[in-house]
């Protein structure tokens, strides 16, 4: 059975404490790989070797860095399919997915942020003949970089790329659900000539590894994607000892549907935000909201092309939703379905796991599930479900779109479509969202901000702000 070990300074290490945990297949259910049950004894052995390698690191400079970065990206991109087939077998989603998004978004992070970094520039202010400010921005030291299991090698290399380029070192924990893809990342580095300590990745439990990163005093800033309550304990332990903090959490991202938008665009697209990776992405959206003069249109729809979806292997190219995760995940977002029924929901399609046939008889696949009748204030309104569940909720103008749009305690993304360009600026300015997508979803620029608001998290990524997340600015004043 493939073995998922630490890299540490360098090298494929198992933990210390000798232990290993199982790594599941969802397709089939069955463990696929052992995954190294590392603690705080890995983390400090990881912690040492990013310190040690801190100065040269810095020393290499941006140019030098960034060459190394695009190295790795460049083995990435020539072992797209295997990093592809990897991350379905590990995660569950559709190959195709993986495919199309997953790897080729993880080499684009590596290769914008070894690019950002060049074309990045310092402020200076200029006090007519008094003096002159300039912003010094140095790497933050060791970076702890935390992700989650969804998108796994995508939002592993997105909190991985900028702390690297910035000039951090950087001691690294993907998902002990998904951490296969971060292993074979590991050999890439090796093969790539990374100096050994650049990168640390440290497999393991949340409780132990993550909780180990984000108490150690030698790691400053901590860069977290995951659960909204595993944001809160990180920042309970991680405020206290002033460290940088970047948390991205959870959601309960609306999709508001205006009668003037362009209907066949829209239905497409919101099968794609509603059920994409099995809804299992924090920028899927959730709740529908839709008004009341296509209500009953936009329903029978719907319905009849969420039906339609293939739930299957996720090694077949023509699979539409893969399987869940995990079973324990796949247990709680069928109690969220029993709980809307509780709550008097009516299920207009889905709302059962799917049982396949032959080897995939034991895997975790959920059908496509689309619930009506309840109102905002309902638990299944109000939490994260994070799978492929959906609500419908009428409205009826501008005002109570934006009530029901802002109803829940998160505030990632939202998605607005309609033909009215005044009435769309005006919700996009006053929706609790740090993304709004206009007609669109899911279209990325990389330079942009990315991030939420209320309980959805604190800081943003991307762009600049990743970069700055990981270096200290210092003003230099300078008397003329
Ligand atoms: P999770 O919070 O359970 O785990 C995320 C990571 O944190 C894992 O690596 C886990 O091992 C680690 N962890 C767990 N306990 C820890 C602790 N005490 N200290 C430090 N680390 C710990 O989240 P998940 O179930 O893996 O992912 C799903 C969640 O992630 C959903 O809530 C989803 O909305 C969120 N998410 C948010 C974004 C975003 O950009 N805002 C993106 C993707 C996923």
């Amino acid at each position: 059975m493939e073995q998922v070990l630490n890299y540490i300074n360098g090298t494929l290490l198992p933990a210390v404490g000798g232990g290993w945990l199982d790594d599941h297949a969802p397709a089939t259910g069955a463990v696929h790989a052992h995954i190294a049950d590392s603690d705080e004894r890995d983390v400090e052995l990881a912690v040492q070797a990013a310190t040690k390698a801190l100065p040269a690191w810095k020393a290499l400079g941006t140019q030098g860095r960034s060459d190394l970065i695009m190295r790795v990206a460049d083995l990435m991109e020539r072992d797209l399919e295997a990093l592809a087939k990897a991350e379905s077998i590990d995660n569950g989603k559709p190959i195709a997915l993986a495919r199309r998004m997953d790897i080729p978004r993880a080499i684009s992070n590596f290769r914008f942020f070894a690019g950002a970094v060049l074309h990045w520039n310092s402020d200076a202010h200029l006090m007519d003949d008094v003096a002159i400010n300039y912003t010094d921005r140095q790497p933050v030291g060791v970076a702890g970089c935390i992700s989650p299991w969804n998108l796994p090698l995508y939002l592993f290399t997105w909190k991985i790329a900028p702390a690297l380029a910035a000039g951090c070192c950087v001691v690294a924990k993907p998902s002990e659900i998904t951490p296969y893809t971060a292993f074979l990342l590991s050999r890439l580095c090796i093969e790539a000539g990374l100096p050994p300590g650049v990168l640390n990745i440290v497999h393991g439990l949340g409780p132990k590894v993550g909780a180990a990163i984000t108490a150690h005093p030698g790691v400053p800033a901590i860069s977290f994607t995951g659960g909204t309550r595993t944001g809160a304990e990180i920042a309970r332990v991680a405020a206290p000892m002033f460290k940088k903090l970047s948390l991205e959490l959870g959601g309960k991202n609306p999709v508001v549907i205006f009668d003037d938008c362009d209907f066949e665009e829209m239905l497409t697209s919101v099968l794609r935000s509603s059920f994409t990776n099995q809804g299992q992405i924090c920028l899927c959206s959730s709740r529908i909201l839709v008004q009341r003069g296509i209500y009953e249109r936009f329903k029978q729809a719907f319905v009849e092309r969420v039906k339609a979806m293939r739930v299957g292997d996720p090694a077949d190219p023509t699979t539409d939703l893969g399987a869940v995760v995990s079973e324990a995940h796949m247990t709680k977002v069928l109690g969220h379905i029993a709980l809307a029924r509780e709550e008097g929901g009516t299920v207009l399609c889905g709302g059962e796991r799917v049982l396949l046939d032959g080897p995939l008889r034991n895997g975790w696949y959920i059908a496509p599930t689309v619930i009506e009748g309840l109102g905002p204030e309902c638990r299944t309104n109000q939490d994260e479900i994070f799978g492929p569940v959906v609500t419908l909720q009428p409205f009826t103008d501008d005002a109570e779109a934006l009530a029901l749009a802002n109803s829940t305690s998160y505030g990632l993304a939202s998605v607005l479509w309609t033909s009215n360009v005044k009435r769309a600026h005006r919700m996009a300015r006053d929706l609790h969202s740090g993304i709004v997508w206009v007609n669109c979803w899911l279209v990325r620029d990389l330079r942009t901000p990315f991030g939420g608001m209320k309980q959805s998290g604190v800081g943003r990524e991307g762009g600049h702000e990743a970069l700055r997340f990981f270096t200290e600015a210092k003003n230099v004043c300078i008397r003329l």
